[in-house]
């Protein structure tokens, strides 16, 4: 791709990892969850405290939310800011949040661990400057109309302003398709693998707005070699103020968080699966499905042996 200086995959192949408060992009498998939009301290906290415990690496929640009506809720602001920095001093779960606007991206970056810019604003062209000047780790979902090229544009203009800290999140792009809320482009996970260094993730929150689809998009990104997912959890939904028909119940998470488990190993397994047939660890490019934990994945074969029946396809 043409003019991707700083975005591009490197020769070498190596890729970035982004540290936040130890949680590592790039590296290991981030799970951000938490609710769509900050309702109430006690909504905020509730949610940090079960989605820890289920092994959430880090806390999601609008303040600020981009809504199709202006009459909608459109957040909690400072207010909502200060609910997520109580959840963050209980749990220690480091923040993501969404900025909207450029004249607020130094006070956000006060609360959050890692800037959002959402998929309305991929393209809004000065926000990602003032994104990228800030220094903070920056969360760029793609635009609902955007190509793969253009999304990686957008994260060189954050890039080129000297901040090298951008995680990319897939979230689903507007087809033909009305039955889901988008059509989540899992696809985009290889091509950004190939294309780029940066972390990419997946939403299947707002990538399928139904429910039952997140558990299976969620699995299925793990497997096709995604960095983290990003999910939408509330300890009521029915109450939400918004999203409310796609957050998962705590007991839904916990669920999908105990399946991710399994199916690390799984992709572990698959690494050495690689290895043992290809005698490469480089085998597509080091960046297939499950290219993480070799060395974990051997062990793992044993402890798993009578657990997963993938392991027999391994020896
Ligand atoms: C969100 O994650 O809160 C959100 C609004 O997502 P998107 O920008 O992908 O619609
Ligand atoms: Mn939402």
């Amino acid at each position: 791709m043409k003019n991707l200086k700083l975005v591009a995959a490197r020769p070498d192949s190596s890729r970035s990892v982004i540290d936040v408060m130890g949680v590592k992009f790039g590296k290991d498998f981030v799970v951000i969850a938490g609710p769509c939009s900050v309702e109430t301290e006690r909504q905020t906290i509730e949610t940090a405290i079960a989605v820890k415990k289920a092994g959430a690496n880090m806390l999601r929640g609008g303040a600020f939310k981009p809504r199709t009506s202006p009459y909608a809720f459109q957040g909690l602001g400072l207010k909502g800011l200060k609910f997520l920095d109580k959840a963050k001093r209980e749990t220690g779960l480091p923040i993501v949040t969404e900025v909207v606007d450029t004249r607020d991206v130094s006070w956000v970056g006060e609360y959050a661990d890692v800037l959002q810019i959402g998929a309305r604003n991929m393209q809004n062209f000065s926000l990602l400057r003032e994104a990228g000047k800030s220094g903070k780790p920056i969360l760029l979902k793609r635009g609902m109309y955007s190509t793969l090229e253009e999304w990686l544009n957008c994260a060189e203009y954050i890039l080129a302003e000297g901040n090298p800290n951008v995680i990319l999140c897939e979230r689903g792009i507007r087809t033909f398709e009305t039955y889901t809320r988008n059509t989540l482009d899992l696809s985009m996970i290889p091509a950004v693998l190939k294309e780029s260094h940066l972390p990419i993730l997946v939403d299947p929150s707002h990538g399928t707005g139904i429910l039952s689809m997140i558990e299976p998009m969620s699995l299925a990104a793990m497997i096709a070699g995604a960095d983290g997912l990003e999910i939408e959890v509330h300890i009521d939904p029915p109450s939400a103020l918004s999203d409310k028909d796609q957050q998962l119940t705590v007991a839904q998470f916990e669920k999908l968080m105990r399946k991710l488990e399994k199916t690390r190993i799984f992709c572990a397994n698959l690494k050495a699966m690689d290895e043992t047939m290809d005698g490469d660890t480089t085998a597509n490019d080091g960046k297939s499905s499950g290219r993480r934990d070799s060395a974990e994945g051997k062990e793992s074969v044993e402890r798993e042996r009578e657990l997963n029946p993938f392991i027999d396809a391994v020896d």
